[in-house]
C-alpha cells in the first residue's frame, strides 16, 4: 500500500480512537500533539537503527555476507548497542507516560472534582516500567523478521557474490524502505499499540483513584479491520480489579502490555465505565 493511503487509514483509526475517549478539546489537541511527537522519534530511532545496519553490512567481507551465523551478530549488536535502546525506552516513556496521566486525570476529575491525581502509586510507575520493557521484544522482532529475510537470500543465490549482493539489496531496503523494522508504518504500529495502552492504562487509574467506579465494560473499536476476538468482546463487564477475556488473553484493559502481542498491537480498542 502506498505510503500516504497508510496514513490516510491510521488517521482515521486514530480520530475514531481518540472520539470515542470523549475528551474535551484541549486535552485532545495535547493527546494528538503527544502522539505525534512519540511517533516522530519512534521514526527517527529506526531511521538511525536502519543506517547503523547499512553501515554494519557495508563493512562485511563477501564470505561473511554469506554467512548467516555472521549477519546474526551483526542484527544482534545493533539491536542490543545500549544507545539504541536507551534512546527507545526514553522515547517511548517520554510520549506515553504523559499520555497515561492525561487520561487518568482527566478520568477522576470528571468523577470526582475534589479528587488530586497522583502518579505516587504502583500503577502509574507500574505502567512506566512495562511500556519501557517492550523495547526488548520490540527489537527482538525486528531481529527475527530480518534474519528471515536474510536466510532467504542465501538460499536464492547460487555464487557467494550474489548472495552477498542479495543480502545488500535486503538491507538497503530495510533501512529506506516503505515497509519493514525500519519503517514509518511500523513506528506507527509502535506509537498506536502504545498509545491504546496509554489512553486505557490512564483511564481505568483514575477510576481506580476515584474509588466509586466499579467496573469497566470493553468497547470493541467499529470497522471491519478489527479482531474478531476484541469484536467479540465487545460490551463484556468485569470488575475494575479484574481482567476481561480477549481471546487467550487476559487484559486489564485495551492493549495491556501483559496481554499476547496478537492481541495488542494496533488495537484501537477502548472501555467504558460502569458505576455500579
Ligand atoms: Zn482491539
Amino acid at each position: 500500500m502506498c505510503e500516504a493511503c497508510w496514513e490516510l487509514i491510521a488517521k482515521a483509526d486514530d480520530d475514531e480512537f481518540l472520539d470515542s475517549l470523549e475528551l474535551t478539546y484541549v486535552e485532545r489537541k495535547l493527546l494528538e500533539e503527544l502522539y505525534k511527537q512519540g511517533e516522530d522519534r519512534i521514526m527517527e530511532i529506526l531511521e538511525l537503527q536502519g543506517q547503523a545496519l547499512q553501515d554494519a553490512i557495508a563493512e562485511l567481507s563477501e564470505e561473511s555476507l554469506g554467512d548467516i551465523g555472521e549477519l546474526g551478530k551483526v542484527l544482534i549488536a545493533l539491536h542490543a548497542t545500549d544507545v539504541f535502546s536507551d534512546m527507545f525506552e526514553t522515547a517511548v516513556q517520554e510520549a506515553f507516560e504523559p499520555l497515561f496521566n492525561l487520561a487518568g486525570e482527566s478520568e477522576l476529575l470528571q468523577l470526582d472534582k475534589e479528587k488530586v491525581w497522583t502518579t505516587k502509586n504502583k500503577a502509574a510507575k507500574k505502567f512506566v516500567k512495562e511500556i519501557r520493557s517492550l523495547v526488548p521484544d520490540m527489537n527482538q522482532s525486528s531481529t527475527d523478521t530480518l534474519l528471515r529475510s536474510f536466510e532467504k537470500a542465501i538460499e536464492e543465490g547460487n555464487t557467494p557474490s550474489e548472495r552477498a549482493l542479495l543480502v545488500q539489496e535486503i538491507s538497503a531496503q530495510a533501512a529506506g524502505g516503505e515497509d519493514g523494522p525500519f519503517s514509518m508504518q511500523r513506528a506507527q504500529r509502535i506509537s498506536r499499540t502504545m498509545s491504546t495502552a496509554a489512553a486505557n492504562g490512564g483511564k481505568l487509574e483514575g477510576w481506580k483513584q476515584s474509588e466509586i467506579a466499579k467496573g469497566k465494560k470493553w468497547r470493541s473499536a467499529v470497522g471491519t479491520r478489527t479482531r474478531k476476538t476484541h469484536r467479540r468482546a465487545n460490551g463484556q463487564i468485569v470488575a475494575l480489579d479484574k481482567p476481561f477475556k480477549v481471546g487467550s488473553s487476559k487484559l486489564m484493559y485495551p492493549g495491556d502490555t501483559a496481554g499476547d502481542p496478537e492481541e495488542i498491537i494496533n488495537c484501537r480498542c477502548t472501555m467504558q465505565l460502569v458505576l455500579d
